[in-house]
């Protein structure tokens, strides 16, 4: 077993523990924090505070405590440490890498695909993804819940071919369960709508997000409820992780998994292999394998098509086709995502 931080008392066996919200509230930190609790030396990062205050450090003690100790090139601590090659301008690396102000049809809806629109629900995350697509997104344009959803709801009910909304953000989960209940509940009254997709990374970092009050309300909805986790390595997934994975299965929830392809953090095929085991242990099937949207600050994960094809070919060769996930890239203006051996 790799040695990791032992988690705080707050979130260890010993009671009372604390709230979901509370361990929210602590998840910002500074790099010089991160690194001397994993007993790391700053030297080895280079200069991460012009890259923290770009994009700051956020990262909840249920996730920390995953890291292994003096382990510079942990896989998990890639993900969200702080470097100074996302201060590094790239060519083809931009700030809206997938069109997404282009396709915002009112503040915080996104309509780009047949039958599906996503909404922005919040801009808050529980964690900070240094690869991730929305690092320089305009959210205070963006977020629907400044106007209680409104406008957004009055676009859905105008277009019947609107079957499936999608929650996302930032990270929907981080909405209260009060507020995640009304909305929900209003989009139940339009009669078209059948399929309710939520995208988040909260199974996976705050696995205490995802309170029975939570499980029941999904499992009561007269939707066909899909949640779509966000997990890049098997260490990601320990046992609380599964614990709420399979109460979220046994509800009846359907679960999926988006990674994103990033080097250095889940390149191998090795890697790919176990996360893919280890999503199906947890009841999660593996959905999309994204290539790296360019956003600035970013260029130091991306992999190379030619490499990620591979990578696929030799998951095929091992695995059940069920546990290949699908290479897709998004390409602003197309109708779907794009297989990668189309492109
Ligand atoms: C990725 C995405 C979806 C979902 O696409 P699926 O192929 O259905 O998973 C929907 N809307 C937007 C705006 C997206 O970016
Ligand atoms: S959780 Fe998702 S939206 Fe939030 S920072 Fe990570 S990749 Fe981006």
């Amino acid at each position: 077993m790799p040695k990791t931080i032992p988690l705080n008392s707050f979130n260890s066996a010993s009671k009372p523990q604390i709230s979901w919200q509370q361990q929210l509230a602590q998840a910002a930190i500074t790099p010089q924090t991160l690194l001397k609790t994993l007993g790391l030396d700053p030297n080895e990062f280079g200069s991460f505070l012009g890259a923290h205050k770009q994009f700051s450090l956020k990262v909840p003690q249920a996730y920390l405590h995953k890291i292994q100790l003096d382990t510079p090139d942990d896989p998990l601590l890639l993900q969200i440490m702080t470097q100074s090659q996302e201060l590094l301008p790239a060519d083809g690396y931009n700030t809206d890498p997938v069109g997404d102000i282009d396709s915002s049809q009112t503040p915080g809806l996104l309509h780009k695909y047949h039958g599906r629109v996503l909404l922005i629900t919040t801009a808050a995350c529980a964690i900070h993804c240094r690869y991730c697509f929305r690092r320089h997104f305009p959210y205070q344009q963006q977020q629907a819940a400044r106007d209680d959803w409104q406008d957004a709801l009055e676009y859905i009910k105008q277009d019947s071919s609107i079957e499936e909304v999608i929650l996302s953000g930032g990270d929907p989960l981080v909405l209260s369960d009060g507020k995640l209940d009304s909305l929900i509940s209003q989009l139940e009254t339009i009669p078209h709508l059948s399929r309710l997709r939520i995208h988040s990374r909260l199974p996976v970092v705050l696995p205490d997000r995802i309170t029975d009050n939570l499980v029941n309300r999904l499992s009561s909805s007269r939707f066909n409820v899909c949640l779509v986790i966000h997990a890049n390595h098997a260490n990601e997934i320990t046992k609380a992780e599964v614990k709420v994975l399979r109460k979220l299965q046994y509800a009846g929830i359907h679960l999926l998994n988006q990674a994103v392809l990033l080097k250095g953090i889940n390149h191998r095929l090795s890697d790919q292999i176990a996360l893919s085991n280890a999503l199906y242990s947890a009841g999660v099937l593996p959905y999309y394998l994204h290539l790296l949207d360019p956003v600035q600050g970013a260029a130091h994960f991306e992999v190379d098509e030619i490499e990620a094809s591979k990578l696929i070919s030799g998951m095929r060769s091992k695995l059940p086709g069920f546990l290949v996930p699908r290479l897709v890239r998004e390409i602003a203006g197309e109708d779907s995502k794009t297989p990668a051996n189309e492109l």
